[in-house]
């Protein structure tokens, strides 16, 4: 062992200097006070000595042994720690309680515990055991410190100690055979005889505390289901000599050092920090599983690592679930306000995505950690409160999406009949085609997979609401149709009907009725061709035609009332009665000479003018067939009084009353004509 008395420290396991070539001080936290209280602060600590952020990466250590052994200040030369030092000369007592700093050489905390000698100094054992469950419950490895002298007395107070660690090991794997076979984490102990004298071998000295570790695992009343139970089903065994430091200082630190190395080089086949003895705490849930561990060991309860783990990997879960939630909304947020004011708010899915991706990834990074099924459970309730917090924006989106998608609709449809030719059927189809695809777009991209959202019942009322705009454009359209349609009866009508009435005969009804036969037959077989394209129903197809019916039979009722008014009929008589008194056959305007018979002739030409007044009273055709069948009003037609549509009423133009007062005004008139004639008569004779 000659090479071991030179110090070769490579530079893993150099502490940390200061300038002034001093260790670097680094603050140990006291966890566990004299009273007993868990520190407030080792979060704080963690953070600031930089290892809350490293997972499973780090590793704890915990010392145990009788008082002034030296244990402070072996892990003070191993560790770079700076745990206090007693004072050899006044043996005072310290004061209870467990201690942390972290090692200067690699991602480990140390924990320094002091007070565990209870029995020795008479005391009871009280807080031995509750710092012993603590130290198990989150230790990897547990170094227990004796002299060499102590080495094979079974009555020291060392071994007693171990025999409490060995019991309340027992009791942490939970009170069923199950629990205790269940796959769990190792304690190494490693056991650093001081004082070594070098007269026995560490082998020699190994095996004799093997047979001290089996008598006492032998002794203990175990658990009935735990009866079988073996040491090294929960332990590991390792040992290290040191030399006395004030007698052998050199050999003592370069055997520090040698010791160190087995802290820090992983690749070394006794190196003490195996993966398999982690307890598998994330850093950053350490404090509040030590804290636990810590208030179960006071209450006295069953301290049962499974259900500690399982309840810390529950209190990390939703803790991180709550702070990356805190920032997935602070995020959404930013979008809430467009989509309740209405916007459609472009790429949503995309952002949604990002969002959830950024929590969940932040989420698993840290919570995957902890307990498996919990950390799974924990997370799909986080998807579903994600989602949750989403569901009203997809939701808004999709509403603003159809009213948007609605009103292109409308402007498409519009330009598209301002065309000058279409067919609207197919305008119809082609823009709900567009509109269902920009909705479906919006729609598809905005659907998160896996969160069960789904876009059909809205996109149904998108189809509502194009098919209700199309249809209202179509009765727009096909008003405006029969409007024209309209336009083009009055103006085929009018003349024809002026004509027939301004030259009265008795087949004067059967050239007018079978104007307006032709005319609305017309009207309606252009109505029909029209109306194919715009793709309407049978039932929309009758309710026009009965509306150009009704319309076409008021347009020419009217212009028949207007021509059978009194100033016109008496005009048509007169101009009548003119043509056959004031010309002669040759419409050669007459002179009376005294021999003419004017009397005889006035009365001809005022009789004859008398019997076409009866055509005026009534729409009488020789043809009877002609009379045509009055619709039946629309109630929303504006006239429909209806006198106009009673076959009754609706062909009398002219009552009998207004007839003979139109036959004496005409005779009145006729009478005038004749007075004047004679008068001309006389006057000529008298020149
Ligand atoms: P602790 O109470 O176990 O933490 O012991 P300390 O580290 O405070 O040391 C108690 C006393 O033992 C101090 O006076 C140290 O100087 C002394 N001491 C430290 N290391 C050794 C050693 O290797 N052998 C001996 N005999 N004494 C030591
Ligand atoms: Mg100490």
């Amino acid at each position: 062992r000659a090479d071991m008395t030179v110090p070769a420290p490579v530079p893993s396991v150099t502490a940390p200097v200061t300038q002034d070539g001093q260790l670097a001080k680094i603050d140990q936290l006291q966890i566990i006070d004299e009273a007993q209280h868990f520190t407030p602060n080792l979060n704080k600590y963690l953070t600031k000595w930089d290892l809350i952020n490293s997972g499973f990466d780090y590793n704890v250590v915990a010392v145990f042994g009788s008082q002034s052994t030296g244990k402070s200040t072996l892990l003070n030369r191993l560790f770079g720690t700076t745990f206090d030092i007693m004072d050899s000369k006044r043996r005072q007592q310290t004061t209870k309680g467990i201690w942390m700093c972290p090692s200067a050489y690699s991602a480990a905390l140390v924990m320094d515990v002091e007070g565990t000698d209870g029995r020795e100094r008479g005391e009871d054992q009280d807080f031995e055991r509750k710092s012993a469950l603590f130290s198990l419950a989150s230790s990897e490895v547990l170094i227990v410190n004796i002299w060499e002298h102590q080495i094979g007395l079974y009555q020291g107070a060392n071994l007693g100690l171990l025999k409490t660690v060995f019991e309340v090991n027992l009791s942490l794997f939970g009170g069923s055979a199950e629990a205790a076979a269940r796959p769990k984490e190792k304690t190494l102990i490693l056991f650093v005889i001081r004082d070594h004298s070098g007269y026995t071998t560490l082998t020699s000295l190994a095996d004799t505390l093997k047979e001290s570790m089996a008598e006492i695992w032998q002794s203990l009343s175990k658990p009935t289901h735990l009866a079988n139970a073996k040491l090294d089903t929960y332990f590991d065994l390792s040992f290290a000599v040191l030399p006395h430091k004030i007698h052998q200082p050199e050999k003592f630190e370069a055997d520090v050092v040698e010791l160190r190395r087995r802290f820090v080089d992983k690749t070394r086949p006794d190196y003490v920090f195996q993966p398999s003895y982690h307890k598998r705490i994330p850093a950053d849930g350490l404090n509040h599983y030590m804290e636990g561990v810590w208030a179960q060991v006071l209450a006295n309860k069953d301290l049962d690592l499974p259900t500690q783990q399982e309840l810390l990997a529950q209190f990390r879960c939703d803790e991180l679930a709550a702070g990356v939630t805190e920032l997935f909304n602070v995020s959404s947020k930013t979008v809430r306000r467009p989509i309740e004011s209405g916007k459609v708010v472009a790429g949503l899915g995309k952002l949604m995505s990002e969002w959830l991706h950024v929590a969940l990834t932040s989420f698993d990074a840290a919570a995957s950690r902890y307990h498996p099924g919990v950390y799974q459970r924990k997370r799909q309730d986080l998807v579903t409160n994600l989602h949750a917090t989403l569901s009203p924006l997809y939701l808004g989106e999709l509403k603003n999406t159809n009213k948007a998608v609605s009103a292109m609709f409308v402007t498409d449809l519009t330009a598209a009949l301002k065309e000058p030719s279409y067919d609207f059927a197919e305008v119809v189809s082609r823009c709900t085609r567009d509109a269902r695809k920009s909705f479906l777009a919006v729609a598809k991209e905005s659907t998160i997979e896996g969160s069960g959202w789904e876009y059909e019942q809205e996109l149904a009322l998108l189809d509502d609401s194009l098919k209700s705009i199309a249809d209202k454009s179509r009765a727009d359209e096909t008003k405006k149709m029969v409007n024209g349609i309209e336009r083009t009866v009055k103006r085929q009508l009018y003349e024809p009907v002026e004509i027939a009435l301004s030259k009265p005969s008795p087949t004067m009804w059967d050239k007018v009725l079978s104007t307006y036969r032709d005319v609305t037959r017309s009207a309606e077989q252009s109505y029909l061709k029209k109306a194919k394209a715009y793709d309407c129903t049978e039932e929309e197809n009758e309710v026009a035609l009965r509306s150009l019916a009704t319309r076409s039979w008021l347009a020419l009722h009217h212009k028949l009332e207007e021509q059978t008014a009194d100033p016109v009929v008496l005009s048509t008589l007169r101009d009548n009665f003119e043509q056959r008194f004031r010309y002669d056959e040759h419409g050669v305007p007459r002179v009376w000479r005294p021999e003419d018979d004017l009397e005889g002739a006035f009365k001809t030409a005022r009789d004859e003018t008398l019997t076409l007044l009866p055509l005026f009273a009534k729409v009488k055709p020789k043809d009877e067939e002609l009379l045509p069948k009055l619709p039946v009003p629309d109630a929303t037609e504006t006239d429909s009084d209806p006198e106009n549509f009673d076959p009754e009423t609706a062909f009398v133009l002219v009552k009998p009353s207004r007839l003979s007062q139109l036959e004496a005004r005409f005779k009145r008139e006729a009478d005038a004509a004749y007075v004047e004639a004679k008068r001309s008569m006389v006057s000529s004779v008298s020149q």
